[in-house]
C-alpha cells in the first residue's frame, strides 16, 4: 500500500450547531444534511477516529483540529475524554496537539483552565473593531457579539491560553484595513492573525454551486487592497513581532518551500472534514453529498483519505487550472487559489478563474521585492525583521532626494513620471 501523504482532519463534534448566527457562516446550513440528528459525536466515533488518525500519521506531531459550528457546545466531558483517548493511542515519540476554533462567547474560567492544562491553541473569530465585527457576527436574536468576544479573549489572556485571531474580510471591514489591523495588534494584542476572505455563494443549497455571490462577499480588488495596506504597515514595523498567516506562507514560498496553506498549494485534498456521525468529506468547504467519501464505521480512515475520489479532488485543483492561471506570473504562489472560489470565467471564456484573482495578482506582485529581500536575509542567516531597518533607510534616502528634486526632473521614486506630476505635485 502507498504511504499516505500527511493529512489533517477538521473535526465537527457538534456538526453545524452554534450559539451564534453569523450571517456569512458557510457551515450553519450543513445542519440540513442531518435532519434527525442530535448533532453530538458519540464516544464510539471519537475513539474510532482517534485510534485510526494517530495510527495513520507519520509526522512526529499529530494535530487534532476542533471546529464547528461551535465545538465548545459539546461540553467539557467530551474534550476531557478526547484528551484521554489521545493519550491512550499516542505512539511513542509522537506528540499530540489540539487546536480549537471558537467564537469565544462560551468561554469561562473552567474552559480556560482546561485549555491551558492541555496546551490547546485557540483560534478566536473577531472581525475587527466593534462596528466591523458586529456587522455580521450576531447571535440568533440578531444581537451584537463584540462585547462577549472581548470578554472571552480577556479570559484567555488571564489564564495564559495561547490564541490566534481569525478575521474574515468582507464588505463591512474591507475598506478599513489599517483600522482592523491596528485594533487587533494594539488593542487586542494579537500576535498571530489570519485574514480569510468571505466569498459566499448566493444560492439556496449552501453548496459550492452557482456563480452569484452575496453582497457580504469581499471583491478581489477589495481583498488585494486590504492585504496591501496591512502588508505595507507590517513590513515597515512589525516583522518578527506580529505574524500574519498569508505573509508567512508567502515568505515560505519565496524561500522555495511548498505553500504551508492548502489555498496556495499546487494540489489539495489533505485537509478533510469529519462530521459528528463519522461521515468523512473531501474538505471543510465541501461538506456536500457529492464530496462525501464514506463513513468511518464502514471504511478505514486511511482508505478513505487515500481513495481515488479524494486523490482526484486534490489533483483537480492543479489539473483544472485555466490557461490564464497556468501562464500567470504569480502562479508559483497563487496556484489559482481555493477551488471553492473559482467561479469566474477568464477573458478567453475558460471557466475556473478565482473570484479573487484581481486581488491575488495585485497583492503578490506588490510584495515581490520585500519578499525577495526577506528571503535573502534568511538565506544569509539574518532575521527577516532586519527589513524594517533597510526600508527605513531607503525611505530616508528617498525623502532627501525628493527634497532636492527639481520640478522637471524624473521623480526619485522611480515611477517614470516627472517630479511635478508625481511626488512633487503638491509643491
Ligand atoms: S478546496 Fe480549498 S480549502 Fe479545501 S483543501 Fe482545497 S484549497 Fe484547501
Ligand atoms: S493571480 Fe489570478 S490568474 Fe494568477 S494564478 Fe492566481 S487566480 Fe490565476
Amino acid at each position: 500500500m502507498l504511504a499516505l501523504p500527511a493529512f489533517q482532519v477538521m473535526l465537527k463534534p457538534r456538526g453545524a450547531i452554534c450559539n451564534l448566527d453569523c450571517s456569512y457562516c458557510y457551515f450553519l446550513s450543513k445542519a440540513r444534511l442531518y435532519p434527525d440528528s442530535a448533532f453530538r459525536m458519540s464516544e464510539a466515533v471519537l475513539e474510532n477516529f482517534t485510534r485510526q488518525y494517530i495510527a495513520a500519521q507519520t509526522a512526529p506531531e499529530v494535530m487534532f483540529a476542533w471546529q464547528g459550528g461551535e465545538p465548545t457546545l459539546m461540553g467539557f466531558d467530551f474534550f476531557r475524554r478526547a484528551v484521554e483517548l489521545q493519550q491512550k493511542y499516542v505512539k511513542p515519540g509522537t506528540r499530540v496537539a489540539n487546536t480549537l476554533q471558537t467564537n469565544a462567547t462560551t468561554l469561562d474560567d473552567a474552559w480556560c483552565e482546561f485549555f491551558r492544562a492541555h496546551d490547546f491553541l485557540l483560534g478566536v473569530s473577531l472581525d475587527g473593531p466593534r462596528a466591523q465585527h458586529d456587522a455580521y457576527r450576531v447571535d440568533p436574536r440578531g444581537a451584537p457579539t463584540f462585547d462577549r468576544v472581548r470578554r472571552g479573549i480577556e479570559l484567555l489572556e488571564r489564564h495564559r491560553v495561547e490564541f490566534n485571531i481569525l478575521t474574515t474580510v468582507h464588505a463591512a471591514n474591507a475598506a478599513s484595513p489599517l483600522a482592523v489591523y491596528r485594533f487587533l495588534r494594539d488593542e487586542i494584542g494579537a500576535r498571530f492573525i489570519q485574514f480569510i476572505p468571505i466569498v459566499e455563494r448566493d444560492n439556496a443549497t449552501g453548496f459550492q454551486e452557482g456563480a452569484r455571490v452575496t453582497a457580504r462577499s469581499v471583491t478581489g480588488k477589495q481583498y488585494g487592497d486590504f492585504l496591501i495596506a496591512i502588508f505595507d504597515e507590517w513590513v515597515r514595523r512589525d516583522v518578527g513581532r506580529v505574524f500574519v498567516q498569508i505573509f508567512d506562507v508567502a515568505l515560505g514560498v519565496w524561500l522555495g518551500q511548498r505553500a504551508a496553506l492548502c489555498v496556495f498549494a499546487e494540489t489539495c485534498g489533505d485537509a478533510l472534514a469529519l462530521e459528528h456521525n463519522g461521515d468523512l468529506f473531501a474538505c471543510d468547504h465541501f461538506v456536500e453529498p457529492r464530496f462525501k467519501l464514506g463513513n468511518l464505521a464502514d471504511t478505514p480512515l486511511a482508505a478513505l483519505v487515500g481513495s481515488a475520489p479524494q486523490r482526484k479532488f486534490g489533483a483537480d485543483k492543479r489539473d483544472t487550472l485555466p490557461r490564464a492561471c497556468r501562464e500567470c506570473s504569480v502562479r508559483f504562489i497563487c496556484n489559482g487559489g481555493c477551488p471553492k472560489d473559482r467561479l469566474r470565467v477568464t477573458r478567453d471564456g475558460e471557466p475556473g478563474l478565482n473570484y479573487l484573482c484581481d486581488g491575488f495578482k495585485a497583492f503578490f506582485a506588490h510584495i515581490d521585492r520585500p519578499m525577495k529581500m526577506m528571503a535573502e536575509l534568511i538565506r544569509r542567516e539574518h532575521p527577516p525583521a532586519e527589513i524594517v531597518f533597510v526600508l527605513a533607510r531607503e525611505q530616508a534616502a528617498l525623502e532627501q532626494e525628493i527634497a532636492r528634486a527639481g520640478r522637471n526632473d524624473p521623480c526619485p521614486c522611480g515611477s517614470g513620471k516627472k517630479f511635478k506630476q508625481c511626488h512633487g505635485s503638491h509643491r
